[in-house]
């Protein structure tokens, strides 16, 4: 792989939508820099005895809003400039997206898989405990979620971690999102991530204008997709395109990928791989060694879902989809995008077609803090009026419905279903949005639309403060 700076190519990303804009030159320093970078080291004991070191960052990138928002990864890759360029993105997502947060980003230079589960809780706990000492961890300061390496278990320790150590706190649930239901969790958090990407992908292939530009029909349907990493991002995208009609040809994952051109049962791939760690030999599909080849295969939507620094100078010239989905962050170098740019290739950028998990994460952080369901007072209500509505259609009409019709017609909305609508009509709007500024500006590509369109927001809230003229 190419040397890499991702907090430079957001910088520069930046610095190409500032010159759209007539904002003054201190302001943009201002939302380029990060507020405030936490490197941490702190002991932890190995089951064996020994003391280990274990080198940690949080990074709070813009405070113009907070609370401040963004994963927390474990990986050998993580780094200060890494931790910081996604924490950058993290600020231009939310505001791509309306959701009122500032920008954060954390990380933990470890390879879980070298760790047992007792001392990944350890490192965990003794992380949010740094954090919470240092003030940066807190539903009305920073609240963290999952991102790579991390999931449901270690945002249950963290919480814990905080109520232990605040336990007058009634907004407790509300410092960190991504958690299981019985955790507070919302439904839908989960796939969110991944389903956000889908509602993304369907708006975006709806508009034949576009479409018959690319060479390419309306509609999901039929699409021929590859996905690169099958965790919880590249899973559930995969999922939700398949469900939706889109054939899955390929899965790239780290020991290897799947080829298939009449499709991958994506449930059977990602089975095969939980029970046996290994993606490789699912029957009627090609084994693809190194799986980064796929990259370069021909199809209609590639959705690179697993790390940043995977589409480089060197590899871009030779893909060969007509859309490219950032599901993961930073998928592309800045390098690969003017080239994806210069070949006419529609890229929907990471920080518009990713920003599902912090979408739901603000749901989820809402039900936190009204400690109700969503759903919870109106779903029995709804009901009752729509059954009373079908009722009254029936007998006017003089027609019975039949239970399947009167079932779906009738039924109240529940927590999902909300997550779900209100994560599908976030995602498209964002993407008519950034369409506009696309078209009205003349920008080059969808990602410096999104970041034209998102600086404009942040900027203003720093001048409704009054901190710049
Ligand atoms: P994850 O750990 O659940 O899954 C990542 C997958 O990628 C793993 O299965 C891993 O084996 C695979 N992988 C790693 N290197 C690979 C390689 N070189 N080739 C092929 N596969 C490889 O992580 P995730 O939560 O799905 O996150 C993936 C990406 O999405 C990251 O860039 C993350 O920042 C971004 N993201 C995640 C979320 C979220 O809600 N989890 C939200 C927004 C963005």
């Amino acid at each position: 792989m190419q040397d890499y700076n991702l907090f430079a190519d957001v910088c520069r990303f930046i610095e190409e939508a500032a010159s759209f804009t007539d904002l003054h030159p201190g302001l943009v320093d201002q939302i380029k820099r990060p507020n405030l970078t936490l490197q941490i080291n702190f002991p932890i004991r190995r089951d064996d005895g020994r003391v280990e070191v274990i080198e940690a960052y949080r990074i709070q990138h813009s405070n113009h809003k907070l609370p401040v928002k963004g994963g927390i990864r474990y990986s050998t890759e993580v780094s200060q400039s890494e931790v910081a360029g996604l924490s950058a993105l993290m600020t231009f997502k939310c505001a791509v997206v309306d959701v009122p947060f500032g920008g954060a980003k954390g990380g933990i230079k470890i390879s879980k898989a070298a760790y047992s589960k007792s001392e990944i809780e350890r490192i965990t706990r003794r992380y949010a405990y740094e954090l919470i000492t240092k003030n940066a961890l807190g539903p009305a300061l920073d609240v963290p979620a999952p991102d790579y390496g991390t999931g449901p278990q270690e945002m249950t320790w963290i919480v814990d971690t905080y109520r232990t150590m605040h336990p007058e706190a009634i907004n407790a649930f509300g410092c960190v999102t991504g958690k299981p239901l019985s955790q507070a969790g919302v439904a839908g958090r989960t796939e969110a991530t991944g389903a956000g990407v889908f509602f993304g992908l369907k708006e975006a292939v709806s508009i034949k204008e576009d479409m018959d530009a690319l060479g390419l029909s309306t509609g999901i349907e039929g699409k021929r997709v590859i996905v690169q990493g099958l965790g919880n991002v590249g899973y559930h995208a995969a999922k939700f395109l398949q469900e939706g009609g889109a054939i899955i040809i390929g899965i790239a994952e780290y020991e290897g990928g799947l080829f298939n051109p009449k499709g991958i049962d994506v449930d059977a791939a990602f089975q095969k791989r939980r029970e046996t760690g290994s993606i490789l030999d699912v029957p009627g599909c090609e084994n693809v060694k190194p799986s980064q080849q796929l990259l370069e295969y021909d199809c209609d939507i590639l959705v690179p879902a697993a790390l940043e620094n995977q589409l480089t100078s060197e590899n871009a010239p030779r893909v060969k989809a007509k859309i490219i989905a950032e599901a993961a962050n930073g998928p592309a170098t800045a390098d690969a995008a003017a080239i994806f740019r210069d070949r006419g290739l529609m890229v929907l950028p990471d920080l518009f077609i990713n920003a599902g998990g912090v979408t739901v994460s603000y749901f989820e952080w809402l039900k936190n803090l009204a400690r109700v369901s969503f759903g919870q007072m109106d779903k029995r209500y709804e009901a009752m009026s729509n059954q009373r509505m079908v009722e009254a259609i029936e007998s006017a009409a003089k027609v019975n419905l039949t239970p399947l019709q009167r079932e779906s017609l009738i039924r109240g909305a529940d927590e999902r279903d909300l997550v779900m609508s209100g994560l599908e009509e976030t995602m498209s709007h964002a993407y008519r949005e950034i369409r506009e500024v696309h078209q009205r500006h003349k920008t080059d590509s969808l990602r410096q639309a999104a970041f034209v369109s998102a600086l404009g927001k942040i900027a203003l809230t720093y001048e409704e403060l009054g901190i710049f003229p």
